[in-house]
């Protein structure tokens, strides 16, 4: 199945029903990793809004919810050119054991800069559960990541909450880039 949004054309390449089988899986791994603990996951606006709706009904465990976005902008004191800062954190989450819910690590950098302001908040733990890791893409180190839906190439995805242009999250399966659509 082929879809086509704004000026690119998109091929299917994990289904629903793949995406949901392995996050019942991670569901499984939480509910043991985190049994006798009361774990805040906290998922980042507004890739991650589908995955975490799916993965928290296999969290059977008492656990909080909550989600936060990380916003960036262009600030010309930076040597990188971006500012980035983060909306909506407003549990108390020292002592507290924190679960970042992600779409989809590609370099690391957004979520190096997050984990590096929840520790400050003195979490007791931080660990991160993303959908869709690109391990060649990485360029920080982060040891927090202990749950991997699926790794990938090096490809841009979309769909399952992941856009291209603001389009297409609402899809129901994660599609890649094959090409520009052929001019007519
Ligand atoms: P990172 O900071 O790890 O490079 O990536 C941060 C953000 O870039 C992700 O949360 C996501 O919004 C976006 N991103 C990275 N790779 C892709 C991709 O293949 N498709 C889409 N739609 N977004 C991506
Ligand atoms: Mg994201
Ligand atoms: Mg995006």
């Amino acid at each position: 199945m082929k879809v086509q949004i704004e000026d690119k054309e998109f091929s299917c390449f994990l289904e629903y029903e793949q995406i949901k089988k392995r996050t019942r899986l991670l569901g499984i791994q939480l509910n043991v990793d985190y049994e006798k603990r009361v774990p805040v996951f906290i998922g980042v606006l507004n890739g991650s809004f589908l995955f975490m709706a799916d993965l928290m009904k296999e969290v059977h465990i008492p656990a909080e919810i909550s989600f936060i976005k990380v916003s960036s902008y262009h600030g010309q004191d930076t040597t990188s050119g971006t500012v980035k800062s983060v909306i909506g954190l407003d549990i108390d989450l020292k002592g507290r054991d924190v679960v970042i819910v992600e779409d989809i690590v590609d370099t690391g950098i957004t979520l190096s800069y997050l984990v590096d302001v929840l520790k400050e908040k003195e979490a007791a733990s931080i660990a991160i559960c993303t959908l869709l890791l690109k391990p060649q893409s990485l360029q920080r180190e982060l040891e927090e990541i202990a749950y991997v839906g699926f790794e990938i190439p090096n490809e841009f995805v979309v769909g399952y909450g992941l856009d291209y242009k603001g389009l297409g999250r609402n899809l129901r399966d994660i599609y890649r880039f094959v090409s520009a659509p052929s001019e007519t």
